[in-house]
């Protein structure tokens, strides 16, 4: 089957010239070179250079990292990023729109709305599954983009195979599964679905589990034109050297990463046994992810409480289908128990 990248992305960027920065014009080939094209301080700070504007050396990694060749790899200053760019690229402003299943993810509804782009909104069922046949059913020639969280922000459930794979093979557009959290479920990637599937794409981050949230890296995996056609929309410089450099030491630093989850899945484990024995606590739901969401008796309340006690956590109750409900993420083992403790002493 003949992938056919001119469908599904704006037509007047095909034809889009990219600018040439100064380092991709020669071939770096790892011997010492006069670098005099940039305009750069010569005088070293260790970030006095320019980044390499297509990250070879990380892609590389990343690549046999998660089994993907390279041109399936496109890099972004977070996956915040890469969801406004993919938004930029396919849909043309006060024509087209995306898809969300809300409760959702906020920042997809954001990043359209801030290019003109509209947002249809396909609700999930009310044990915050997947309404596949909704979903197949509202798209149109103008639906360009469907965005699905998985494990899902801010339920904390992940979503069925059979239900994505559904989804992904019953639109014809891009599907974005979203795997934020991946790191944190027995469910395993869709990653090895690119190949049956050139309308998917994958995107994943080192802000979550792989703890570098400060430094904004996101992963986003997908059909090689469509990868090639996002390299020429992008800023040049968009990952810095900084990022980089501390994301190629993480790469290697996955033994300990897998030994923070699995605290993590044990500390979410005990902290929601702890919090449904609590009363003002109304029900813990399942979670996939490294947070919790939990239905109280008065979210406001509870929420301006705990923040006098100096514990932020996330007042959800404006999603769909979250009313009265915490978002709270799974901290340090003195943490959580300073939680418990302050919500044990809230419920008397
Ligand atoms: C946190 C989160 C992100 C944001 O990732 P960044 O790489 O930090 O921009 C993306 N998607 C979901 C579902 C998230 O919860």
């Amino acid at each position: 089957m003949k992938f056919d990248i001119t469908k599904y992305v704006r037509k007047n960027l095909l034809k889009l010239e990219p600018y040439q920065s100064a380092r991709e014009e020669f071939v770096d080939d790892g011997r010492k070179n006069i670098l005099l094209d940039a305009n750069e301080n010569p005088f070293e700070t260790a970030v006095n250079r320019y980044p390499d504007p297509m990250q070879v050396l990380l892609k590389e990694r990343i690549s046999f990292w998660k089994e993907v060749p390279t041109n399936q790899l496109y890099l972004s200053n977070g996956s915040d990023e890469f969801i406004s760019q993919i938004i930029m690229g396919c849909c043309e402003p006060g024509i087209d729109h995306i898809v969300i299943v809300p409760p959702t993810f906020g920042m997809y509804k954001v990043a359209a709305r801030t290019y003109g782009v509209g947002v249809k909104e396909v609700p999930l069922t009310i044990d915050f599954q997947l309404n596949v046949a909704a979903i197949l059913a509202s798209v149109n020639e103008h639906s360009k983009l469907i965005f699905i969280p998985t494990p899902n922000n801010p339920t904390g459930n992940s979503f069925k195979e059979d239900d994505i794979k559904e989804i992904i093979e019953g639109f014809d557009g891009f599907v974005i599964i979203d795997e934020a959290y991946v790191e944190f479920t027995k469910a395993s990637s869709v990653i090895p679905w690119l190949i049956d599937h050139s309308n998917l794409i994958v995107c994943q981050t080192f802000s979550k589990a792989q703890g570098m949230a400060g430094s904004r890296l996101g992963m986003a995996f997908a059909h090689s034109e469509l990868i090639h056609f996002l390299n020429k929309i992008k800023a040049p410089y968009n990952i810095n050297s900084l990022t980089i450099n501390k994301a190629l030491q993480r790469i290697d630093e996955q033994s300990m990463v897998a030994e923070q989850v699995s605290k993590i899945l044990s500390e979410r484990k005990r902290l929601e046994i702890s919090l449904s024995k609590i009363d003002l606590v109304k029900k813990c739901y399942p979670s996939d992810a490294n947070f919790l969401l939990v239905k109280v008796d008065d979210s406001t309340l509870r929420y301006k409480q705990l923040l006098e006690h100096r514990i932020i956590v996330r007042n959800s109750s404006k999603n769909m289908g979250c009313e009265n409900t915490l978002r709270i993420s799974v901290g340090l083992p003195e943490e959580n128990d300073t939680l418990i403790k302050v919500l044990i002493n809230l419920d008397r």
